[in-house]
């Protein structure tokens, strides 16, 4: 067996209704002025902004909600400028992946000097912990609330690097499945097909260790058995089951990253502005079949769990997720010309490219966009 490690600092509180605990968790963070950071449109999208307030009456606070969706280097910069002259002692995000990611810069930021962008071109290396950081997530989808990563849009590259610092883990996530009911079908299908990429690239990852696939396997169950009534019918126990699969699969990347989709997935995103989750789905079933070949032996226990006859069979099962909750299924449909495709597979290569189960060149990556275009 080979040697293994696994490292996750942050605290976690989750359950049903415990968004209601947000001022003891400040509290024992001894926080005395709060730095809260949400999406730009999320007061007008949910309530749960105005209920945080109530619940921290009386505290001192300042709130940023400029977090735009896959949120930018001029944003985060912005932001940590505003904390830095506010003096606050403690960040809040709240919201979907992009609103935790901009608190999670933000608040390094406090305790590193320079841009951001400084850190995403690796010219300069954190060396301090941020600020304390709270992040509630309010999508079931990239687990972002459990990860030191954070994903900033570099419009100049016209891509989204990230850096994954390990003192930029947040201190505490406090996940509260009830905050995901309001999210409209196409962010819930979006999200939840984000789930179901991450914990399938998880359990694949030639990265992963005992602790991280025991976390993709349940995440890929519990999406596979709650996504459809969670997106379609907001049924409260596969709301509450999708929101469990985005935070363990947050757990299990937050020590392996992803494979080969998510990087694919950033040009898709950048160029096209497909919504995270969908651009990471469109691959998803074309994976799969590349990999079948290497994964045959590993997959073979789950396709029981999931009582599916073989590898063709989940592939086709994602597929119909991706056909019921609307996703997107062809480059073209968004207007992605075949042309384009040599450049978007050069801009889709990541370190973590290397992690895919079955080695795959930069033809190979062609053949995939081609298969889907
Ligand atoms: P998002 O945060 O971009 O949100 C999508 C939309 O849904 C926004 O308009 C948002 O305001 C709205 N929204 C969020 N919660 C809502 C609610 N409860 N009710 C109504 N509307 C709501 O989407 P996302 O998929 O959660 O995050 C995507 C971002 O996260 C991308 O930038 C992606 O690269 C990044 N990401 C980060 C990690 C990580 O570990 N840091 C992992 C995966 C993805």
């Amino acid at each position: 067996m080979q040697d293994w490690g696994f490292y996750m600092p942050t605290r976690i509180r989750f359950g049903w209704g415990r968004f209601n605990e947000i001022r003891r968790v400040v509290d024992e963070l001894n926080g005395k002025k709060a730095f809260v950071v949400t999406g730009k449109d999320f007061p007008n999208q949910s309530d749960a902004l105005d209920r945080m307030l109530k619940h921290l009456q009386g505290l001192p606070l300042e709130v940023f909600a400029e977090a735009e969706e896959n949120p930018s280097i001029e944003t985060v910069d912005r932001g940590a400028e505003k904390c830095r002259a506010s003096r606050c002692d403690v960040l809040i995000g709240l919201g979907g992946g992009s609103a935790l990611d901009a608190a999670k810069a933000i608040a390094m930021l406090q305790r590193n000097p320079g841009s951001i962008r400084e850190y995403l071109d690796q010219e300069r290396v954190c060396q301090a912990k941020g600020l304390p950081v709270i992040t509630i997530p309010t999508t079931a989808g990239t687990g972002s609330e459990v990860t030191p990563f954070t994903v900033i849009t570099h419009k100049a590259k016209r891509a989204k690097p990230a850096i994954a610092p390990p003192q930029n883990f947040p201190d505490v996530a406090l996940v509260d499945p009830e905050l995901t009911m309001s999210t409209p079908p196409k962010v819930a299908a979006s999200t939840g097909l984000d789930v179901l990429c991450q914990a399938v690239e998880g359990f694949w990852s030639t990265q992963g260790n005992p602790v991280t696939r025991s976390l993709a396997t349940q995440g890929i169950r519990l999406a596979v058995e709650n996504l459809e009534a969670a997106c379609l019918r907001k049924d409260k126990d596969a709301v509450a089951a999708m929101a469990l699969a985005s935070h363990l699969t947050g757990i299990q990347m937050s020590n392996i990253g992803n494979t080969c989709i998510h990087p694919l997935s950033y040009p898709v995103t950048v160029d096209y502005g497909v919504p995270h989750g969908f651009a990471c789905a469109l691959f998803l079933p074309a994976v799969i079949r590349f990999n079948a070949p290497a994964i045959g032996e590993r997959f073979a226990d789950l396709l029981r769990l999931l009582n599916l006859p073989g590898i063709e069979a989940f592939a086709r099962r994602v597929e119909e997720f991706m056909e019921k909750l609307g996703a997107l299924r062809r480059l073209r449909d968004v207007g992605v010309k075949a042309e384009a495709l040599p450049d978007m597979v050069k801009r889709g290569m990541g370190r973590s490219t290397a992690w895919n189960p079955k080695p795959m060149s930069e033809e190979d990556l062609l053949q995939i966009c081609r298969a889907v275009l």
